[in-house]
């Protein structure tokens, strides 16, 4: 299998995007071992900014991402998907639909969308989202969109390996910052408040940077809050121009990536995907009391 994994790896590289889609399918399947066997995913050539999106489902996470794909596509980058989201329309195959408008993309080679969602346990997806970005960046994309919902660990997880992650609230969301789930403001590098459209949009991005300025912890105090509408497009502008200017800003995030604490938080969730799996093929394999009282040595 790793030599197919290689022979897809040279032709994703030479711009080949079914063999990119079955690269995909392919580490999924290979599992962390494949970084092993292929140093080039842990050094490639160009590296593509991923912006990580995460928050409750119904936040517009999907809309807005429609939204950025043309606007950075306008801008000439190359765009990646990576949708981590049960409840994502790509994962539910609404992708179809006209409830959003990917369909526009489709047949354009600037653009990418895969979802994880369906597939594999809870810590699969992490590892497998893992993987996959760095696909992306042999594949040359400038820029992967990674969704997550907002929930869980293997959401907080995976957006460790985002350069710049926003988490995205609504105006209904009420008390979020109190409410906020521990990990998620830690991991936030950004509010969007979107649906800023509806009524209270305002009053909630001040009640936001009211409770953000008194949070005891830290890191709330310094993180930007931008009002947008996926819907109408209002504000996205100012989102573009941020993800444009630091995705060209490679030196900073470069460096923050091999950072040591990062590198041993992803090792952290492959390491526990891997334990998950290892339990679970060693617990298929017990017939007796004695087969599960030789486990233990
Ligand atoms: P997701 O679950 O976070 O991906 O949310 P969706 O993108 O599926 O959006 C959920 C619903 O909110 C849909 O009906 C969207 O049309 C609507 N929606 C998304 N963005 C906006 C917005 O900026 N304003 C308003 N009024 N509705 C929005």
């Amino acid at each position: 299998m790793s030599d197919q994994t290689g022979d897809l790896l040279k032709a994703t590289k030479a711009g080949d995007l079914r063999a990119f889609a079955k690269l995909l399918s392919a580490l999924e399947r290979e599992g962390p071992a494949a970084l092993k066997r292929h140093p080039e995913l842990l050094r490639p050539p160009s590296m593509a900014f991923r912006f990580g999106i995460t928050g409750p489902p119904g936040a517009g996470k999907s809309t807005l991402i429609g939204r950025l794909i043309g606007l950075l596509r306008a801008q000439g980058l190359r765009v990646g998907v990576i949708a981590v989201d049960p409840s994502s329309p790509f994962t539910r195959g609404a992708i179809l639909g006209d409830r959003i408008r990917y369909t526009e993309h489709f047949g354009d080679s600037g653009v990418f969308i895969r979802s994880l969602g369906s597939r594999g346990s809870l810590g699969g997806l992490s590892s497998s989202a893992y993987l996959m970005v760095r696909a992306f960046d042999l594949a040359g994309f400038d820029i992967v969109l990674l969704e997550t919902v907002g929930v869980g660990q293997t959401e907080l997880e995976i957006m460790n390996v985002a350069d710049d992650v926003a988490v995205t609230l609504v105006p209904e969301s009420g008390d979020s910052i109190q409410g906020m789930k521990a990990g998620l403001l830690e991991i936030a590098n950004l509010f969007l408040v979107n649906k800023g459209d509806r009524p209270g949009a305002d009053v909630f991005v001040r009640e936001l940077e009211a409770a953000l300025h008194l949070d005891p912890r830290a890191p709330a105090k310094g993180i930007p809050i931008m009002k947008i509408s996926a819907l109408t497009g209002d504000g996205i502008d100012a989102l573009v121009a941020r993800l444009v200017s630091m995705s060209k800003e490679q030196g900073t995030w470069r460096s923050r990536r091999s950072d040591l604490e990062r590198v041993r938080n992803e090792a952290k969730s492959l390491l526990r995907t891997e334990a998950e799996r290892s339990i679970s093929e060693t617990v298929s394999h017990l017939q007796s009391l004695e087969d599960f009282a030789s486990l233990f040595k």
